[in-house]
């Protein structure tokens, strides 16, 4: 397969790829917890969906549980970027933790959407993936007034009791064209429907969709890098194939099969939000080893966006 594999190669790295401003701040958050407090600093769910940011923080003495029953009384605790159901506070609060919130600001944007038309008395479409850990925790708002729909299909059929007090949110990370695909045939079936009151997908799905795309038309091969269960590196992917190239989700350099690059000229190279970019690098350094390799770099968007940290770590 190395043989097969070989060859001078362009690699064409999609701008912006890798981290978002969300992602930095909650593995921010989780390291100067751990310097300000001490191990074990424990964390509820990931703290981002990437497997090396959760080896590199448990090395570091980071401790993930499922749920905060998990925690032992009093300790220190953080709550994932994706969010979580006021539920969740309850118990952390009823468990005496000392909790810090690693919510993506842009996440709880949408929380707060959620609540402010739930006060309406309206009934919420989530457009989202059902069992994401966002959409759980968004839902979580009210459960009995958030109705979840996944796509088109399940737009056409969804029903209400009442359909002239009907809004819609957005799941972050969806692909941009499907979701809104989606939200045109709730506004179709439903005339009063309200939306959010700017995008709720954000800035670094848009970013990173619209860079992989331009990427993806002139590339035989995509590489995505990122976790398998990360919905905004799965729709890099998946807007990558919609183009016409190959393209494959990837955790790192070692899982890259050798029999995609045979024949391979022009390697178009992303990572989603929660992927370090320490990963891209590894990547280019193994093409590297298979023959010469020319880089460039199209960069569709400029980020500067930074979010605070909360009082807790800052
Ligand atoms: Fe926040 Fe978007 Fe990053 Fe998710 S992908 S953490 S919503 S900035």
């Amino acid at each position: 397969a190395w043989a097969a594999a070989s060859g001078d190669r362009e690699v064409v790295l999609a701008g912006p790829r890798s981290f978002c401003a969300g992602v930095e701040r909650a593995i921010e958050i989780v390291e100067r917890a751990l310097v300000k407090y001490g191990p074990p600093v424990y964390v509820r769910r990931q703290i981002v969906h990437n497997s090396h940011v959760v080896r590199e923080l448990e090395r570091r003495g980071a401790v993930f549980v499922d749920e905060v029953a998990e925690v032992p009384e009093g300790s220190v605790t953080v709550l994932a970027a994706h969010g979580v159901a006021p539920q969740v506070r309850t118990d952390a609060a009823a468990r005496n933790l000392r909790m810090i919130d690693a919510t993506c600001p842009l996440v709880a944007k949408v929380h707060s959407e959620v609540r402010r038309f739930v006060a309406r008395g309206n009934t919420v479409f989530l457009i989202g993936h059902r069992d994401h850990e966002e959409v759980v925790g968004t839902q979580g708002e009210a459960p009995g007034q958030v109705v979840v729909v996944a796509d088109p299909d399940e737009a056409g059929r969804v029903r209400v009791a009442d359909p002239r007090r009907v809004s819609y949110v957005m799941q972050t990370t969806l692909a941009v064209e499907e979701a809104e695909q989606t939200a045109a045939v709730l506004r179709d079936r439903f005339p009063a429907l309200n939306g959010p009151r700017s995008d709720d997908i954000c800035y670094a799905t848009t970013n990173r969709q619209q860079a992989v795309r331009a990427v993806a038309r002139d590339a035989d091969l995509v590489l995505v890098l990122g976790s398998a269960n990360s919905s905004n590196s799965q729709r890099l992917a998946e807007v990558a194939a919609a183009e016409g190239a190959q393209a494959y989700l990837v955790d790192d350099a070692s899982t890259v099969d050798l029999r995609w690059l045979r024949g391979v000229r022009r390697i178009g190279v992303t990572a989603g939000a929660s992927a370090p970019p320490q990963l891209v690098d590894d990547l280019v350094r193994c093409l590297s080893g298979l023959g010469r390799v020319a880089v460039t770099e199209t960069r569709v968007a400029d980020e500067d966006i930074r979010f605070t940290l909360p009082r807790e770590v800052s």
